[in-house]
C-alpha cells in the first residue's frame, strides 16, 4: 500500500477557503520522505473534525498516527529538522479546528503503552485518561479515579493538568518524558512543568494562553512522550465508589452524547465560568450549528451542521455579554488551532444568534462547575 492517501473530497473543501501552505511545503515530497524514513502511513487532506470531540473543522494537510513513543519522538525530531510546522492531536477533546482546516502536519498521538509497577502507574502519552483510572482503579490503586471524567489523552492530560472532582494531574504526577525544544529527554515532575489550575508551561510556548494566534499552527516547543503516577493502594470497593460517583455526576450535569470540547472558559479566581454564562442570560443561545448547553453553561455543543466559525462567533459573544455584566473577560480553556481569520469575530454577519430563554440564576457555583 501506498505511504500516503489523500482525501479528495476534503481538499476541495479546503482548497475553497484555506490559505496557502507555507512557503516551501511541498506535502507530497514530506509525506514520501516520512513514509521512507520513519515507516508510518502519512494521510494528505485529511478531514479533523471526527477526530475531535466537537466535531468541527477542516482537514490537515498531512496528517499520521503515532503508534508508540518511538514514532512520535521521530516524528516530531523529523518537523522540527525540517521546519514544517507541527501540531499535536490526542484525543482533541480540548480544541477547536479552523474550518480552514491546519497547515502542515498534524501528528495523532496514540501512543498507547502502560504497566503496572508497584504503586507506579507507567503510560504513553496517548493513553486514554479514562483507560488509565479503570487500569489502575482493576489494581487497587487510587488517585487516577478523575481520569474518568477526562475524554483525553495522558499527554493531553499533563499539557493542561487536568483534573476533576478535587483531584488533577499535578497531584498523582511523578513525571513526565518530556521532548523538549532542543531535542533532549528529560524527566519533569510537576513544580518543573509549572503545574497550577488547567496550565502547566507546556501550553504557554510562543503566545497568548488562550488563543493560539489566528493563522499559525501551534507547532508545540515542548511534547509529553509518557508520564508517571504515583498512586496509593485502597480497598476496591471504595475505589470502585468513587468511580460511579463520577459517573453519576456527570450524566446528571454534562450534555453527554452531544458533541461538545468541555469546559469552553477558566474559571476566573474565586468564581466558575459557567456560573458567570449563566448569570449573563447566555444558556440556550445559538449560532448556526453551535448552541450553549443548557445543561452546563460552560460547554458549547454543535450539531452536524455546525461550523468551527458559529462556534467562535458564539464564545465570543458569550465572553462579551459576562464582560458587559460583570466586567469579567474569561480566559478560553479549550484552543483554537489552525487557520483562523485574523480578527476575533470570524467573518459573516451576526446571523443565527437567538435571545436566551429566560433561566433562573444559578444559585451556587457547584451547581454549574464540575
Ligand atoms: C465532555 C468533556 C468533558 C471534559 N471534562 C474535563 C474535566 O472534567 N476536566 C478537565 O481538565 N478537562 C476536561 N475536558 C477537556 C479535555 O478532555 C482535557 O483538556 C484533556 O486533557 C485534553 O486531552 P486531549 O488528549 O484530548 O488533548 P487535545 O485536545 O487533543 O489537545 C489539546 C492540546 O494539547 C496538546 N497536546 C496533546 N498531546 C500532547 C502531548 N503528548 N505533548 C504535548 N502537547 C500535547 C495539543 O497540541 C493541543 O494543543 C473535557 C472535555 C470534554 C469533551
Amino acid at each position: 500500500m501506498s505511504a500516503v492517501e489523500d482525501h479528495d473530497a476534503a481538499a476541495a473543501r479546503a482548497s475553497a477557503g484555506s490559505p496557502a501552505t507555507p512557503p516551501g511545503f511541498d506535502p507530497a515530497a514530506v509525506a514520501a520522505e516520512i513514509g521512507r524514513r520513519i515507516g508510518v502511513k502519512v494521510v494528505r487532506n485529511q478531514p479533523l473534525a471526527r477526530l475531535t470531540t466537537l466535531r468541527v473543522g477542516g482537514p490537515a494537510d498531512l496528517y499520521v498516527v503515532a503508534r508508540n513513543a518511538f514514532e512520535l519522538r521521530a516524528l516530531v525530531r523529523f518537523a522540527r529538522s525540517r521546519d514544517i510546522p507541527h501540531v499535536l492531536l490526542g484525543r482533541g477533546s480540548n480544541v477547536v479546528v479552523a474550518d480552514a482546516g491546519i497547515r502542515g502536519l498534524v501528528i495523532a498521538v496514540r501512543a498507547e503503552g502502560s504497566r503496572i509497577e508497584g504503586e507506579r502507574y507507567l503510560a504513553e502519552a496517548g493513553v486514554p485518561m479514562a483507560r488509565a483510572a479503570t487500569e489502575t482503579s482493576a489494581a487497587g490503586l487510587a488517585g487516577l479515579e478523575f481520569g474518568l471524567a477526562i475524554p483525553g489523552t495522558v499527554g493531553g492530560a499533563v499539557w493542561a493538568n487536568a483534573g476533576a472532582h478535587g483531584a488533577d494531574v499535578a497531584a498523582v504526577l511523578e513525571s513526565a518524558t518530556v521532548l523538549t525544544a532542543d531535542g533532549r529527554e528529560v524527566q519533569l515532575g510537576p513544580s518543573e512543568l509549572g503545574l497550577a489550575y488547567r496550565t502547566s508551561r507546556l501550553k504557554v510556548p510562543s503566545g497568548p494562553s488562550d488563543v493560539t494566534p489566528p493563522g499559525r499552527a501551534a507547532a508545540p516547543t515542548e511534547v509529553v512522550l509518557a508520564a508517571a503516577f504515583r498512586l496509593r493502594p485502597d480497598d476496591p470497593a471504595a475505589i470502585r465508589a468513587r468511580l460511579d460517583e463520577i459517573r453519576r455526576w456527570r450524566r446528571e450535569h454534562q450534555p453527554l452524547g452531544l458533541p461538545s470540547a468541555g469546559s469552553v472558559f477558566r474559571n476566573p479566581p474565586g468564581d466558575a465560568a459557567g456560573r458567570l454564562v449563566e448569570a449573563a442570560g447566555c444558556k440556550g443561545w445559538q449560532v448556526g450549528g453551535a448552541r450553549v448547553s443548557e445543561r452546563h453553561a460552560n460547554f458549547i455543543v454543535t450539531d452536524g451542521r455546525a461550523r468551527a466559525a458559529d462556534v467562535r462567533r458564539l464564545a465570543e459573544r458569550v465572553r462579551a455579554a459576562v464582560e458587559e455584566r460583570f466586567g469579567i473577560r474569561l480566559e478560553y480553556e479549550v484552543v483554537f488551532l489552525g487557520d483562523w481569520p485574523a480578527d476575533d469575530e470570524p467573518d459573516g454577519p451576526d446571523e443565527g444568534l437567538m435571545d436566551p430563554p429566560p433561566s433562573p440564576l444559578p444559585k451556587r457555583p457547584s451547581e454549574v462547575d464540575r
